[in-house]
């Protein structure tokens, strides 16, 4: 066997067993295989990536809110970052999966959650019977703070307006706040998320789920079978409504 297959191979199989590894976790009964994407879906493939054209209640659209940020210099996070981290996923989801900000891997891609807690949100989408090109995933905060230290109050306020944007364009049926950062800035609250998550909440009338970070979840395997109690909600509450 060629040495890439070879390669190609192992990374299958070590996906393949954290997979089942994360599922033996979360205590899965339930698996919800995901629907093979259509080669003619809207959420299919590249496109579905790019920022959309689709507009939002006050008429602009995705690209405008990614335009206006373009060499964004708002606050000092700018001076060290490689690349913004707007968001990536379908502009008409009903989930949007929003995050705290981007890490080194992210900042190096401009994607959100592409390094090791990225895999992990992959995996919990696989569990819930979805994938990233059907719902939209970003963050509070576009660019990544140095050494990945927390984002200061100033750094949220004033990346704040582009997350709320980018939620008024898209208008999903779900929000998953993912983390302390995500949940807190959402619902103006200063609770701890372990007092936030598995209730939920409302963020401008649409209703909010809060869930543990995913990188805790890597640092707190136990927590897994928690955060999944949180998803089966989402997937239970999207199932009924829609
Ligand atoms: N953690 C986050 O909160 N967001 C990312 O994009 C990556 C890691």
């Amino acid at each position: 066997m060629p040495e890439r297959s070879r390669q190609e191979l192992i990374e299958c199989l070590r996906q393949a067993h954290a997979l089942l590894e994360d599922f033996s976790t979360l205590g899965l009964e339930n698996l919800y295989l995901p629907q093979i994407p259509s080669s003619s879906g809207a959420a299919e493939g590249s496109e579905a990536m790019r920022p959309s054209s689709v507009a939002g209640a006050a008429g602009e659209s995705l690209e405008d809110i990614r335009r206006e940020l373009q060499d964004c210099d708002r606050c000092p996070l700018c001076r060290e970052r490689s690349n913004i981290v707007f968001g990536v996923g379908n502009p008409e989801a009903q989930i949007v999966f929003v995050g705290e900000a981007p890490g080194r891997e992210e900042d190096i891609k401009g994607e959100p959650f592409v390094g090791e807690a990225g895999r992990l949100l992959d995996r919990i989408l696989y569990a819930m019977g979805m994938n990233r090109q059907q719902v939209y995933i970003c963050n509070v905060e576009k660019c990544r703070p140095p050494k990945n230290r927390d984002p200061s109050t100033e750094e949220i306020e004033a990346c704040e307006p582009y997350l709320k944007r980018q939620l008024a364009v898209i208008k999903p049926q779900i929000i998953v706040a993912l983390g302390r950062f995500a949940a807190q800035t959402l619902l103006k609250s200063d609770a701890p998320i372990g007092r936030l998550r598995g209730k939920w909440h409302e963020y401008e009338k649409i209703p909010l789920m809060a869930t543990y970070h995913p990188a805790f979840l890597l640092r707190n395997p136990a927590a897994k079978r928690e955060a999944w109690e949180d998803m089966k909600q989402v997937t239970k509450r999207l199932r009924e409504e829609s």
